[in-house]
């Protein structure tokens, strides 16, 4: 595994500025991995699976410490608006998840008084800060479903209605026609046409 600082500096430099989000992201990363016994995440790239629970700053340090993606199924996004996330080890069956406390910010505003806006207190207390002032970390167990997996679709089929592809189980079945979810009343856009 990297240093705290080398991996906050390729944070900063993907997420496009330094703030206290990337010491949060880097450092529960870094304490979910070790919790795991996983050393160093690009070696277990097959293993890991991370499930994020906030589209903030936080999370893309957390993607970039594990190299969990996206767009490789390694990284799954739960709209929780918590600062946390729990790692997986999908080979041992392992997981833990790593809470920021909320109580952090009281106390980073106390450690540097000085500092007066509570960006840099943060920046510089989630730093100086134990993972245990900054953080709950627990023993959890995760079910990951054979359709949340990395590799190849496990099934594809094409909507009833619109004719769009539909991969890796997310069709409903509505009165015997195989639908995607917008199609199905789930849709997070309307059509404007
Ligand atoms: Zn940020
Ligand atoms: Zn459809």
């Amino acid at each position: 595994m990297k240093t705290l600082e080398e991996y906050l500096t390729l944070a900063a430099e993907a997420h496009g500025h330094m703030c206290p989000g990337q010491v949060l992201g880097v450092r529960m990363a870094m304490l979910g991995l070790k919790a795991l016994g996983i050393d160093d995440p690009a070696k277990h790239r097959k293993r890991l699976m991370t499930f994020v629970e906030i589209d903030r700053c936080a999370s893309d340090a957390v993607a970039l410490v594990t190299g969990c993606r996206l767009g490789k199924r390694s990284l799954k996004f739960f709209d929780y608006g918590k600062v946390a996330a729990t790692f997986a080890d999908l080979e041992s069956g392992n997981a833990v998840r790593v809470a920021a406390r909320d109580d952090s910010r009281d106390k980073a505003r106390s450690m540097f008084p000085e500092l007066g806006d509570p960006s840099r207190q943060q920046l510089a207390a989630y730093k100086a800060m134990d993972d245990a002032e900054l953080f709950t970390l627990h023993r959890v167990r995760v079910n990951v479903s054979p359709q949340d997996l990395p590799g190849r679709p496990r099934s594809r089929v094409t909507c009833d209605q619109c004719g769009e592809g539909i991969n890796d189980g997310r069709e409903r079945l509505v009165n015997g026609r195989i639908l995607c979810r917008p199609c199905a009343d789930e849709s997070y856009y309307e059509s404007v046409e």
